[in-house]
Parts: structure tokens; sequence; C-alpha cells
């Protein structure tokens, strides 16, 4: 999530690339692939993803640091071993907006509807972080656990269920952004190159800080609630009031502080991010302690598989029943 500054009641947002390496060869062990793919949603697997991304040998996965294309080189690595294509040519998509290496890690899953496969449904979260930050205790690296492996390792997750789902009528793209905490950068780069592209994105559903769960009574909440019919469909589908709307999130307008943003500026759709991070049940927010020691792999273990049915019912949805809706301003 891009800086808060949570003293002032105006909250200032401001929120990371390298030399370009060769694209590994196509080939994975086919072995390998059938047990990725069969894998169940787990605390160890989800906990397993967060501990490396969050490791101090990735120093903070600062935008251009060789941490964050070690975290690159991860991300790609379990798309492809996953059966997630790279959207480009290659997976890494280089950012046109930022000055010095900046990298998206970009795949996607075609839809199996004829009519519907050219609308594109984004699945992402920012995977880069601060870097280093003022020592506490003599650690100075900000590990970004919460902000943001949490959400990238949903996304990593989803996308391999996702891939052995038969009917996805929408093509799904998963992007994993850089240079969000520079100020939503990789965002605003991928929105403009697929609209330069001609592709029409049908909405986005981007993760923030998922690794602790809420003191609310629902499990999730979606920044820009009142903005589109997004979160009702999904408890619809959900069954129960699982995506709820947190009081703090339009007070801090984060519907602006986060990727989804670039995308609702930039198309005008239903464009959210899902958190659950509440202001109240994490304190190390942008500090060195931000540690794979205090995330709860078993809360995200069950966001992820919670998830998955809503994410897949909003792929499977029928044309244009996700919409954006009358509000008194964004959130
Ligand atoms: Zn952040």
């Amino acid at each position: 999530m891009r800086k808060i500054a949570f003293l002032a009641g105006a909250a200032l947002m401001i929120s990371c690339g390298t030399t370009t390496k060769q694209p590994k060869a196509e080939t994975a062990n086919s072995l390998t692939e059938t047990a990725v793919l069969a894998a169940p949603v787990t605390p160890e697997g989800v906990g397993a993803h967060l501990e490396f991304l969050s490791s101090d040998a990735l120093e903070g996965r600062e935008t251009g640091s060789e941490g964050i294309d070690r975290a690159a080189t991860y991300i790609a690595d379990h798309f492809r071993q996953a059966g997630i294509k790279p959207f480009y040519p290659q997976y890494r998509d280089t950012l046109e907006n930022y000055q010095g290496y900046a990298a998206n890690v970009v795949g996607y899953l075609e839809g199996t509807d004829p009519e519907l496969k050219d609308e594109w449904v984004v699945i992402g979260a920012h995977y880069d972080h601060i870097g280093t930050v003022k020592a506490v205790d003599g650690d100075s690296i900000a590990n970004g656990a919460n902000d943001n492996a949490s959400g990238t390792v949903a996304v990593m997750e989803i996308a391999r269920k996702l891939a052995v789902v038969k009917d996805r009528r929408r093509s799904v793209l998963f992007a994993l952004f850089t240079a969000e905490e520079k100020g939503l950068k990789g965002s605003a780069h991928l929105a403009k190159r697929l609209k330069d592209e001609g592709r029409k994105v049908y909405t986005v559903i981007n993760f923030e800080m998922l690794g602790v769960p809420m003191t609310q009574d629902y499990l999730v909440y979606m920044t820009g609630y009142e903005m589109s019919n997004m979160a009702r469909m999904m408890n619809e589908i959900a069954g129960e009031a699982i995506i709820g709307l947190l009081p703090k999130a339009k007070e801090y307008q984060l519907f602006r502080r986060s990727d989804n943003y670039p995308f609702y500026k930039t198309y005008g759709i239903p464009a959210h991010t899902f958190s659950t991070f509440d202001f109240t049940n994490f304190g190390h927010y942008h500090k060195a302690g931000d540690e794979y020691g205090l995330m709860d792999p078993g809360h995200m273990a069950n966001v992820i598989e919670r998830m998955l049915p809503l994410v897949e019912g909003v792929v499977n949805s029928k044309q244009n029943a996700v919409y954006l809706q009358e509000t008194g301003g964004l959130e």
C-alpha cells in the first residue's frame, strides 16, 4: 500500500527492477507441473511463498534492486509451473514511465467463451516494497511481508487454482505490479499499455495486505465499496456477507492508494482492492517489523480459498454483470 500519513487527516500516499535477464527456456518438468497444479491451498504452501518473498535475502524488494528481481524470477517460475503463460513475450513487462529498470510480472489464462474471452479480468497485487528503512534493533530491512508479499501470494495461488478450472469464460490477466510504492507506476504503465493495445478490461480485483485477520465481523473489505456492485455480487455468490465496507478505508481514500486506481482512471471500470489490514490489526506498516513471523498463513489460505469462487463468479458472469453505480463520490 502506498504510504499513509496516519497522523494527518489527509492521507499522503507514496508508495520496486534491475538489469534485464534472459528468459528461461519454457521447459518445465511435467511431473513438477502436475504436482503444482494438484496441490491444495494450504497454510504451509502459502507460508512457503510468503517466507521466501519477505526474506532478508530480498532486501525489502525495492524497485530497481537485486532483491525485487529475485522476487520477479520466483513469481515467473511459479507461473510457468502452474501453466500461466507470459502475456508479453516474457513474463516481465518493462515500465515506460519509470527512470531506470522496473518490470511488472504478467501472465494469463485464455478464456473459454468465444463471446467473452476478449474481455479481461485483471487479478493483481504489487510485489515491490520500500527496501531499507531506519534501523530498529539493528534491523533496517523493511521485509514487506504484509505489504505486499501477502497479496502477491494470493495472486500466485489464485492463478494456480484457476488454471485447473474448466470453464473460465473471460480471459484472466495475472499482474504483479512493481513501483507501487513509487507512486502506482507499474499499474499506471500496464493500464495504459493495455488500453493502447485496444484490450478490453472488464474489471480489476487487486489484493493488498492480507497477512493478518481483521477485527470486524466479515472476512475482507473492498475499497470503493459503494462505487460498483462487485461486493454485493460477490456476497451473493458466497451466500454470506464476507466482503465488507471499512469506514477507515473510505476515510483514508484507500481506493486511490493502490493499483486498482490507475485502471479505474484509465478505463472507467469497476476496479477494487481487497484487504484485511484494518488499521488496528497490524502495527508495522512500512517498518522493519513487517516480517514473516507476524503473518498468519492459515488466515491467508482461508481468504484465498474463499475468494476463489468469487473470482470465478466474476470471470464467468454475464455481460456487464459487474458495473459502476452512482455514489456520492470516490472512496
Ligand atoms: Zn506500502
